[in-house]
């Protein structure tokens, strides 16, 4: 028991680590996007041309949106479309070119069936279905384990620690596919001669910082999870 329970404290400092690293990794991505937001690549192609350019030599197998807003360019898998903020479609800069260009690489991972691509897009659907039946879930259940009949209780009290390993795993999948469109987008701006090296040197800080909160969610996500399993081990341990 009291194991569990260190493991338990321990990850409440894990938490607290963690939550300090994604906020840290949001203030990078944001400064690194703005300053190199300010440089221009020579070639001169807007984020729009390039992504325009990478549909038409892949057979047009997505439709190319501009969309409003601050740094919510994605990719919809489901109605295949490149969504792209007005801000980097209009622009020739370092990181605009680069958003747009780690969105083409997930255009692509579609286009070549990469099959972590589809393997996160599965879990991330069942994770939309089930999160929100977490807290309910617990919540019924502590009620059950407390007042009621102590095995019902456990047993809801362990689907929701289920539900919320879902939601960390759905963090787990997403990261190697992020870090694989970046990778994409840097091999696709050296590989149609948009960028040189020093440019590309500084795309890849810009997709860097991007990673890093993807690296601070899931670590988030993941020291919730074993705190949420070490709290279920403590209330159905004694029952
Ligand atoms: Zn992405």
């Amino acid at each position: 028991m009291e194991a569990i329970y260190i493991g338990y404290l321990i990850c409440g400092v894990v938490i607290l680590f963690a939550i300090i690293l994604a906020v840290y990794a949001q203030i990078k991505v944001s400064s690194t996007y703005n300053k190199y937001m300010e440089t221009q690549a020579k070639s001169g192609i807007t984020g729009r041309q390039l992504a325009q350019n990478i549909l038409n030599s892949t057979g047009n197998q997505a439709t190319l949106r501009t969309i409003r807003g601050h740094l919510n360019d994605h990719y919809n898998p489901v109605n295949h479309t490149v969504n792209i903020s007005v801000d980097n479609a209009d622009s020739s800069s370092i990181s605009g070119l680069g958003v747009v260009a780690h969105e083409m690489g997930h255009y692509l991972q579609q286009v070549k069936n990469y099959k972590p691509f589809y393997i996160r897009q599965t879990i991330v659907k069942l994770c939309n279905f089930t999160s929100g039946l977490l807290v309910p879930m617990l919540l019924i259940g502590i009620l059950l384990n407390v007042f009621l009949y102590a095995f019902a209780g456990n047993v809801v009290i362990w689907i929701a620690v289920g539900i919320y390993g879902v939601s960390a795993l759905a963090n787990l999948a997403t990261l190697p596919v992020e870090i694989d469109a970046s990778k994409r987008a840097l091999k696709m701006l050296s590989g149609m001669g948009i960028m040189d090296k020093e440019e590309l040197g500084k795309t890849k800080k810009v997709l860097s910082a991007a990673a890093l909160t993807y690296v601070a969610a899931l670590l988030v996500s993941l020291a919730y999870f074993l705190r949420l399993l070490f709290y279920a081990l403590m209330i159905t341990g004694d029952r």
